[in-house]
């Protein structure tokens, strides 16, 4: 077989590499999936055990996405919404709501009684809301944005100190893995449209409900799982499709790399191609606990913004979504982040259950069902020091894109807009040679 008569080879079966695929197949393209694991979805996977569904790390879909969910059939995954709204806990049992009251009213006396920021704030925070809904997603990631920190852009819009410290910071470090709020202000806004225009949901079947929707729209055997791509198939500088683990080689007509940035860089390296992409990357660590009880109620996230916190954030996802457990349990999520996610098992058990006692109000009995490490969760989306060049699939070596979340943003909007560049830079004629 040539080249040219080859399918189109995708490697990596995360959100970006099938809405490539997608694109593709519908398109008319023959296409090929190559996939390391067992299953779609690549960090966005549930595995369920003894009743309980457990999403590889904390994590939700914003429903105002504007493209990954124009691939999605939001009654099919049977969304269950959070309360628009977060409980912040500085003190030993006394949480505080801040909720987004134009998204729902009954928020408004809870926020502004709360005392969690002071009343100028909650009404900067309303500014704000505005600002970023009147702006399109492109504005939010423009140089201005992305050049500036979302701590210094918060300075800049007047917010306290102790709202930046006290809200922003574990409300953003429970977005963005990363509490010191030194990533571009872009990521805000886009976060900040996001939260305003949609809710923010977790299917009834757990996030890996969401790639498993996508990977459903291809025809079947298009993706072969338990395939792990060890080399690119290089000839006359040309990527002409992949070598896997177990020696086979798949010739492509282009090669899509839908991989991790991890493995992305590890792969081009070895053929001598330098990737324009960001290489410091993000984790963290998700305790699950069960419970007779919901221990942190309602259908808010937790967010512990004591200074000496391991718990970053936390939530009864049984709240959300009773699916999540058997009947008549409870799940509890509690995310670890930064260097405290690396402790062994033991430590982070008895830290975070520390952190949960003086979150809730009420003790309950707590059975560890898992702690799910993710080294690699989100890239760092550090202040851009010049302009930001418009995004492109294209890589140095002819025949090789690139279909990832690190040409738009660490999102599950930003990997579907990688997806589709990746696609729409196959589908234009002049991009392969
Ligand atoms: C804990 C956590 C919380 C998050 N929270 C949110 C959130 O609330 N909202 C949000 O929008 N985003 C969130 N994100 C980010 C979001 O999940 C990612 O931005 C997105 O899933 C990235 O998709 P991707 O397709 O670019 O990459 P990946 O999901 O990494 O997909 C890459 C795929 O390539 C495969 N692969 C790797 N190497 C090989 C190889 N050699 N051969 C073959 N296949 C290979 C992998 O198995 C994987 O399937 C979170 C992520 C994590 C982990």
């Amino acid at each position: 077989m040539t080249s040219s008569e080859s399918p189109i080879l995708v490697v990596g079966a995360g959100i970006a590499g099938l809405v490539a695929a997608i694109d593709l197949h519908r398109a008319g393209r023959s296409v090929h999936v190559v996939e390391a694991a067992p299953e779609p979805g690549g960090r966005v996977r549930t595995t369920r055990r003894d009743g309980f569904q457990l999403d590889h790390g904390f994590q939700v879909l914003f429903t105002a996405y504007p493209v990954l969910n124009t691939y999605l059939d939001h009654a099919a995954l049977q969304l269950r919404p959070f309360l628009p709204a977060a409980r912040v806990v500085r003190d030993r049992g006394t949480p505080a709501l801040v909720g987004d009251a134009l998204a729902d009213r009954s928020l408004l006396l809870p926020s502004l009684m709360g005392g969690a920021l002071p009343v100028r704030d909650l009404w900067r925070m309303l500014q704000l809301r505005r600002a970023a809904m009147a702006l399109s997603v492109d504005s939010c990631f423009e140089t201005r944005y992305a050049r500036m920190s979302t701590r210094d852009f918060l300075r800049a819009w007047g917010f306290s100190a102790r709202t930046i410290d006290g809200f922003f910071a574990p409300f953003y470090g429970g977005i963005l893995l990363d509490r010191s709020l030194s990533t571009r202000a872009s990521v805000l806004l886009f976060t900040f449209k996001m939260l305003a225009e949609g809710r923010t949901a977790v299917p009834a079947a757990g996030m890996g409900a969401i790639p498993a929707q996508l990977a459903a729209q291809l025809p079947a055997g298009t993706v072969q799982y338990n395939a792990r791509v060890r080399a690119l198939h290089v000839v006359d500088n040309v990527a002409r499709g992949v070598v896997l683990d177990d020696g086979t080689t798949h010739d492509a007509s282009a090669v899509v790399l839908a991989t991790d940035l991890l493995t992305a860089h590890a792969l081009t390296d070895t053929v001598h191609v330098t990737l324009d992409e960001p290489r410091a990357v993000l984790g963290c660590t998700t305790l699950y606990y069960a419970s007779e009880r919901a221990l942190l109620p309602g259908k808010a996230l937790w967010l512990n913004a004591r200074a000496d916190a391991t718990v970053s954030h936390a939530v009864t996802m049984t709240e959300v979504a009773p699916s999540y457990a058997p009947d008549g349990r409870h799940l509890i999520a509690a995310t670890v982040l930064g260097e405290a996610a690396t402790r062994d098992d033991e430590t982070l058990d008895r830290a975070v259950r520390t952190d949960l006692a003086t979150m809730a109000s009420e003790p309950a009995t707590l059975d560890r069902v898992a702690v799910w490490r993710v080294p690699m969760a989100q890239y760092a989306q550090p202040v851009a020091r010049g302009d930001v060049a418009t995004p492109s699939a294209h890589t140095p070596l002819r025949g090789l894109l690139r279909a990832s979340e690190v040409l738009h943003s660490s999102s599950l909007d930003g990997a579907a807009r990688g997806g589709q560049l990746a696609a729409q830079a196959i589908l234009t004629p002049e991009s392969i040679a």
